[in-house]
């Protein structure tokens, strides 16, 4: 099985606000295309940490990312590593946080910013470094690389939600709009992606809480979403994912075989079955 794959990471955005907020997805789960599951994030319930564990599959604590302002590169092998010593093309629309984890660190904007470098894990890269970055923009970002680029893992990694939590907390009109946007947003691009054959990943790496802050273990900081959408993911409801099998299952779906990472075997649908599928449609 080898199929592209594109991960979107919805920086601070809890379960509960996702599943009532996110009406496009949440229409697509209606027709079969897509299940929404819930996740519990590792801890702590913090961005850089929490990035490097759905890349690596490893929690904080083994990572050694425990806090934000750990600047270095990653130790471990990641979806991007893994990825580019396989052949595969790799790009990233997200913050400038993620260069620092799998290309260079510490960020140099001048330098970083815009990467187009072969030798780099992430090879086509679109970095910000503010958080008030426009989603709709970063979006288009996004877009361009994929168009520009091909590449068989394209990671999406917006802001604006985590942005609107620190400033009005989870239970805010500002904070649930901000949702909104970003479910508009993802309808002007997942209908071309789901078209073109691409694997969708839509997740988080934590929520958000009351205090307008996260990194505890409330249940409204620590309920993520997990969205599948594609024909590669057997759609099971009971297959109950963790945020550590992120990076395993992307493998799987990548062709990446030899990998240690663990795997939500249940939430992948088995290519025999999918290629059965395809005979019988063509049949019928
Ligand atoms: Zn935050």
């Amino acid at each position: 099985m080898s199929q592209k794959v594109i991960l979107v990471v919805l920086d601070g955005l809890a379960y509960q606000t996702a599943e009532q907020c996110m009406g496009f997805l949440q229409g697509l789960k209606a027709q079969g295309g897509t299940t929404l599951y819930k996740l519990q994030c590792e801890l702590p319930s913090k961005s850089r940490p929490l990035y490097e564990t759905i890349l690596t599959g490893v929690p904080p604590v083994l990572s050694g990312i425990v806090h934000n302002d750990v600047i270095r590169n990653s130790n471990q092998q990641s979806v991007f590593s893994m990825a580019h010593k396989q052949g595969l093309t790799t790009a990233a629309a997200a913050f400038h946080w993620f260069s620092e984890l799998y290309n260079r660190s510490p960020f140099d904007p001048i330098r970083d910013r815009y990467t187009n470098d072969l030798e780099q894990l992430i090879q086509h890269g679109c970095f910000y470094h503010g958080d008030h970055y426009p989603d709709n923009y970063l979006y288009l970002d996004a877009e361009t690389l994929r168009r520009r680029y091909n590449p068989d893992f394209l990671l999406i990694h917006p802001m604006n939600i985590d942005n609107a939590g620190h400033k009005s907390g989870v239970d805010s009109a500002h904070y649930r709009n901000t949702v909104r946007v970003s479910d508009g947003e993802l309808s002007k691009y997942v209908p071309t992606w789901i078209d073109e054959g691409y694997q969708v990943l839509i997740t988080s790496d934590h929520g958000m809480n009351a205090d307008k802050s996260h990194g505890g273990t409330l249940p409204e900081e620590r309920d993520i979403p997990l969205f599948v959408i594609g024909e590669h993911f057997s759609h099971q409801a009971d297959c109950a994912p963790k945020q550590t099998e992120i990076c395993g299952s992307i493998c799987e779906l990548l062709g990446i075989t030899d990998h240690n990472k663990p795997v939500t075997k249940k939430l992948l649908l088995d290519a025999q079955v999918v290629n059965k599928k395809h005979v019988v449609a063509v049949g019928s």
